[in-house]
């Protein structure tokens, strides 16, 4: 899924016990895993994997360097998405912070493994390959971006529910 649709889910489960920022990133990082799991169009970066070997060539890449810009606005936007719904104060600036590492974490360790190809990278490869849908919705565009709205936003309504 998008690192926003990540970075949502995770802030919204971080929040729900501000006071515990280290508990908030280990269950923010587990549910990646449970999002990925749901059939879902991602953003096409598959040609990224070959773009970014070797890694200190990136910058001269322009194509690695279009996607990586893409990479870096859903970054950015999904950071900022969730400062202005979750953050109000320091406890729960740091829990939104910690909710948005953890629900992200999991791709970005992705970006190592294909720019290492080796241990501990491969080792979050395989477990992060377990979880994700094998369907990749190519041919599903409508319900593929569907499931990356509507799944966050029902985290959010039951968030705003629970709390
Ligand atoms: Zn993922």
């Amino acid at each position: 899924m998008t690192l926003t649709s990540h970075a949502i889910v995770g802030a919204a489960i971080a929040n729900l016990a501000p006071d515990h920022p280290g508990l908030g990133f280990a269950l923010a990082w587990a549910s990646h895993y449970a999002l990925d799991m749901v059939p879902h169009l991602d953003y096409d970066v598959d040609s990224l994997t070959n773009d970014i070997r070797p890694v200190h060539r990136i910058l001269w890449n322009r194509r690695a360097m279009g996607k990586i810009s893409l990479i870096a606005a859903d970054f950015a936007f999904g950071m900022l998405v969730c400062m202005v719904i979750f953050a109000y104060d320091r406890t729960t600036f740091v829990a939104t912070l910690a909710g948005v590492a953890g629900g992200m974490l999991p791709d970005f360790l992705q970006f190592c493994y294909h720019a290492w190809k080796k241990f501990p990278w491969t080792f979050f490869q395989k477990f992060h390959d377990f979880f994700h849908h094998p369907d990749k919705m190519k041919d599903k565009r409508v319900r593929g971006v569907a499931s990356q709205i509507l799944l966050p936003l029902a985290v959010l309504v039951g968030y705003f529910l629970v709390k």
